[in-house]
Formats: structure tokens, C-alpha cells, sequence
């Protein structure tokens, strides 16, 4: 197992925003968690990056239990999230982001680094047009794909992307989700969470339902998607 969330639970204060959470990712899957407006998703996301604590439980990465290493040392782990809302830094330049994203790495001045750099203008060639751009310039399509950009710099082995199809347009909700896959079968495990149900579903190999904090539900993308309750729920019924 490449991730192992083990009964996390996580307080904001008094509110028990997850409760005795538990699921794994394996090497290679795309995991998808699903569900409504505070669900608590992004709680989750954020646990397991480590920006916030945990009140129990544990998150395991790679057999290390790493439930008290801090946030950028978890991205020296090869753990790395594109956050909600996108959170590019705006007053700065694509390229000048995209080197933020592999600032823990030390091979930046190598050809391992220029591979990288290619690989997230191949898969988004926006970017590369785009190169000197000041990033707050951008469309939220555009600034999407540079916060999932910067995350591939750091040449995760576990990308989380947090509502990654939030505020785009059908046609680039399509996009988004075909380079989220082509990431995974270039080789990087990927752990997404979405409101997008049937996107989500679509691309998942397990899928996991999130509701008040709790999982309700799991399966394969596939079984959730032909699921009754699922499709009554989050599929609009279809
Ligand atoms: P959304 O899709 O709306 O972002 P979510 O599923 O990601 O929702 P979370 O953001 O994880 O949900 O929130 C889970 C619960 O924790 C919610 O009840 C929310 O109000 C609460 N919560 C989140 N952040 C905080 C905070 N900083 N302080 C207090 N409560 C919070």
C-alpha cells in the first residue's frame, strides 16, 4: 500500500469535521472521494498533507507512519497536493510557480528537472504558451492547471488534488479529468476529491462516499456509479 488513512479523526474546536476515517490507496490507483459541501473532503486532503492535526488515528505513507511529520517534509516524501481554490502564487509567473513546486527538490540545476518541466508542458501546453505570464492574469481554468502543474513538480509519488474540476466549464471539466488520467498512466498515484460524482467515479479504481465526516460507502468507481442510492444522490438520479 502507497497510503494507509488509519480511524483518523479530526476536530475543528469542538466539531468532529471526520470521524474514524479509514481507506488506502495502492501504487498505481486513482482513489476518488466523494461527496457534499462539507462532507469533509478537504479535511481530509489536508490531514493526510499534513496542514492539519490529527485528534486519532494515523496516516501511513509508504509504511512510515507519518501522522506527525510536518507538511513540507511530506513533500520531500514525494507526497504533494494542488489545493482547493487553486492557490497558485498570483503575483508571480508560471514558470516562477512551477519552480516553487519543486523547491524541495535538489536537482533542480538537472536534466531530471528539465524532464519535468517538459512533462507538465506537454500535458498542458497552456502553460508553456503562457510561460512568463503573471499568474493572477490567468483564467481559472489556466490557474487549475498550474496549481496541478506545480504539485507534478515536486514529482510526487501520491498526487492529491483537491476539487480540481471546481468552477470550470463543462468542456474543460472534460479536460481536467483526461489529464488527470493520462498523470496516473504516466505512472503517478493519484487521490482526488470531487463534488463532480460522475467524473469522478468515471475515473476512479475505488471510490469512497463521504458524508458528515463519515465514509458511508465504498467500492470500485464502476459498482458506486451503478449504485442506486448513489445515482439518487450525487449522479442527479440518471
Ligand atoms: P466543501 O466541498 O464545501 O469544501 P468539504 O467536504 O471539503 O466541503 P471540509 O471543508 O472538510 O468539507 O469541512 C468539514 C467540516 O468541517 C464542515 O462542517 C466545516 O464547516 C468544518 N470546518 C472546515 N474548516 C473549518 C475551520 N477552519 N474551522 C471550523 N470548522 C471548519
Amino acid at each position: 500500500m502507497l497510503l494507509e488513512v488509519e480511524d483518523l479523526c479530526v476536530n475543528y474546536g469542538h466539531i468532529e469535521a471526520i470521524r474514524h476515517i479509514s481507506f488506502s490507496v495502492e501504487e498505481g490507483q486513482v482513489v476518488s472521494l466523494i461527496g457534499a459541501n462539507g462532507a469533509g473532503k478537504t479535511t481530509t486532503l489536508k490531514t493526510i498533507s499534513g496542514l492539519r492535526t490529527v485528534r486519532e488515528g494515523r496516516v501511513v505513507f509508504e509504511g512510515r507512519d507519518i501522522t506527525k511529520v510536518p507538511a513540507y517534509e511530506r513533500v520531500a516524501l514525494r507526497l504533494s497536493q494542488a489545493p482547493e481554490g487553486r492557490g497558485v502564487f498570483v503575483g508571480m509567473s508560471v514558470r516562477e510557480n512551477l519552480d516553487m513546486g519543486a523547491y524541495v527538490r535538489t536537482d533542480r540545476k538537472t536534466s531530471a528537472y528539465r524532464e519535468d518541466l517538459e512533462r507538465v508542458f506537454s500535458l498542458f501546453p497552456r502553460l508553456a504558451e503562457r510561460e512568463k505570464q503573471v499568474a493572477g492574469t490567468m483564467s481559472g481554468g489556466e490557474q487549475q492547471m498550474l496549481a496541478i502543474g506545480r504539485a507534478l513538480m515536486a514529482r510526487p509519488r501520491l498526487l492529491l488534488l483537491d476539487e480540481p474540476s471546481m468552477g470550470l466549464a463543462p468542456k474543460l471539466i472534460q479536460q481536467i479529468f483526461a489529464i488527470i488520467k493520462e498523470i496516473n498512466e504516466q505512472g503517478t498515484t493519484v487521490l482526488v476529491v470531487e463534488q463532480n460524482a460522475a467524473q469522478a467515479l468515471k475515473l476512479a479504481d475505488r471510490a469512497h462516499i463521504l458524508e458528515t465526516g463519515e465514509i458511508v460507502r465504498s467500492g470500485t468507481g464502476a459498482e458506486l456509479a451503478g449504485d442506486e442510492a448513489v445515482k439518487a444522490a450525487y449522479l442527479g438520479g440518471d
